[in-house]
């Protein structure tokens, strides 16, 4: 029986946030630069709206300018094309962040395709999926930058060990491969076609499970002593009629088989708003040619 220990993402990102702010406030202090975020929000989607307002208020309290912008359901592609256009000019503006998912009358790829990929917070610019794909500077996507900050809290150094990526979407599992492969791992990316799933999990030393799906991967799944970030968010029905949060990890069977686990909630949910306000700061340090202040 193996001794698990619980990531605790929640503890992990807060520390992050404050030494952000404390960076922030170097910054603001020696260069009178404000990292400023923009949040664009196209319709009434309540989960998309409760997202927003958690980021705008975790920015201002790290010491950023935020700047919320919402757009009626009806909104025209070129309303929200001239809007980008006019945050891309904007010099207080440094990162850009529209919410998904847009309405079926906006092309989502034109629209991200028009942020300005210095200014592109979310990493899902072709330019910076380029650029990290090659190894070069790049604004990363939030939810993978804050997997691998998850990973290096239970194993320091990654090098060399066996990765395994359940999910091959753009926004996680495609850029978890290439932080991982940054990070010297052997990875392996599965999806929804892999042949043996649990096999190919049961190789891993580290199992990240980014599917959408409650409780798919099991104990008999991981292999004694790996540590295991779930991304997963899923709502499930409880006995008692009401609904919770459930990761795509059965978080009970992995007990004493992980050697480290994230919980759901509070493992991977609360490190990519932080990682959004790291990549902001990233982002207004760039613009300006300013080194970002160490803590
Ligand atoms: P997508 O639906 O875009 O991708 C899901 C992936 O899982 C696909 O690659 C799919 O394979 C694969 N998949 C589906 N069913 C299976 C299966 N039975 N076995 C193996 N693979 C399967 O989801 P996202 O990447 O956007 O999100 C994944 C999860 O992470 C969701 O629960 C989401 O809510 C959560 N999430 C959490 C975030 C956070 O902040 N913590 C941020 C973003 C997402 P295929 O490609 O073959 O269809």
């Amino acid at each position: 029986m193996v001794q698990t220990t619980i990531i605790d993402g929640k503890a992990i990102a807060a520390q992050l946030r404050a030494d952000l702010a404390s960076r922030i406030a170097k910054l603001k202090a020696a260069h009178g630069l404000v990292p400023g975020l923009a949040v664009v929000l196209v319709g009434e989607d309540p989960a998309s709206q409760v997202y927003v307002r958690n980021k705008a208020k975790q920015t201002v309290e790290a010491g950023m300018a935020s700047f919320d912008h919402r757009l009626e359901a009806e909104t025209s592609e070129t309303a929200l094309l001239d809007l980008i256009a006019s945050l891309n000019g904007e010099p207080s503006v440094h990162g850009i962040l529209v919410q998904l998912p847009l309405p079926a009358q906006i092309d989502t790829a034109r629209v991200l395709s028009a942020i300005d990929p210095a200014k592109d917070v979310d990493g899902f610019h072709p330019v910076n999926v380029g650029r990290l794909a090659s190894g070069e500077d790049a604004l990363s996507p939030c939810t993978p930058r804050g997997c691998i900050i998850l990973a290096k809290h239970a194993r320091a150094d990654l090098t060399g060990l066996e990765a395994v990526v359940i999910g091959r979407s753009n926004i996680v599992g495609k850029p978890l491969l290439q932080l991982l492969l940054r990070e010297n791992c052997t990875v392996t990316v599965a999806h929804s076609k892999t042949s043996d799933l649990p096999g190919v999990a049961r190789r891993a030393d580290l199992l990240f499970a980014a599917v959408g799906r409650a409780g798919l991967v099991t104990g008999d799944w991981i292999k004694p002593g790996a540590t295991v970030i779930d991304v997963g968010i899923n709502r499930i029905d409880t006995a008692e009629g009401k609904t919770k949060l459930a990761g795509d990890v059965d978080f009970a069977s992995a007990q004493g088989v992980a050697g480290a686990i994230t919980p759901v909630p509070g493992g991977v949910g609360p490190m990519t708003i932080a990682c959004l306000l790291a990549n902001t700061l990233d982002a207004a340090c760039a613009i300006n040619g300013q080194e970002a202040p160490a803590i």
